[in-house]
């Protein structure tokens, strides 16, 4: 493979979402090259390593383990081996532990080559409907609620789109902070991004919290503003 001859590289491979064909080529090939792969929930990873018959060693990195995974990757990687880091859901830094151990790799100057593929932030925003020109990432807000709240009165005055993850236990709270804070305006929530129960909801603020609230919302959410 390419990269520093002494050391070896961090491949950085985005995954599918959901459907498992959305996966690039040069993914595979890299998922079957490397000499091992991190990954955040190995389970979830094996079923798409066996959909695409890649037979390779895992090893997790989630968060919990990330630091003193961290230090064994790295030592892997200073050994001259190869490694894929691959996130549950799309591209890996993008809201989950992958960012640690890419900070560690560039702090330890060991090369570093991104595979890009989906990320959750950027599909949900291109059908949102919302300008893309200029938008902002939030990520996950605060679970306490104060937090959440303080976040949202700074977001209040926002221009740009606003993009914001969230699960399914915690969406009808969102709603409701954003409804009570930022104003009953039309925003679009995706669920389930190229998942069998993909939906996307382009309405009022107090439509879509009413519509959560009646019915018990499941799976993965973005939120767009
Ligand atoms: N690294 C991932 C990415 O590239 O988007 C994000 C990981 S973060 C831990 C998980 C969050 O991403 C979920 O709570 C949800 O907000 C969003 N997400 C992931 N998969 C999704 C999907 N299929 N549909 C909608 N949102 C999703």
């Amino acid at each position: 493979m390419m990269g520093n001859p002494a050391k070896g590289t961090l491949y950085v491979v985005s995954t599918p979402m959901g459907n498992l064909e959305d996966i690039t080529l040069r993914a595979i090939r890299t998922l079957k090259e490397v000499d091992l792969i991190a990954a955040e929930d190995t389970r979830h990873t094996r079923v798409l390593l066996d959909r695409y018959n890649i037979k390779k060693r895992l090893v997790s990195f989630y968060s919990y383990n990330k630091l003193r995974r961290k230090d064994e990757i790295i030592n892997s990687l200073k050994d001259g081996k190869d490694v894929a880091l691959v996130s549950d859901a799309g591209t890996p830094g993008i809201s989950d532990p992958g960012f640690v151990l890419i900070r560690g790799v560039i702090e330890e100057n060991i090369a570093l080559t991104p595979i890009p593929g989906p990320a959750a932030l950027i599909t949900a925003l291109t059908i949102s409907g919302k300008p893309t020109c200029k938008f902002v990432f939030e990520g996950f807000l605060s679970n306490k609620a104060s937090k959440r709240r303080r976040r949202l009165e700074y977001l209040k005055s926002e221009e740009r789109t606003i993009v914001i993850y969230e699960s399914c236990h915690r969406i009808t709270k969102l709603l409701g902070d954003i409804k009570d804070i930022m104003g009953d305006r039309e925003i679009a929530v995706a669920r389930e991004l190229t998942k069998k129960f993909e939906e996307i909801k382009r309405n009022k603020v107090s439509a879509i919290f009413e519509h959560f609230s009646n019915t018990k919302p499941r799976g993965e959410f973005v939120v767009i503003i």
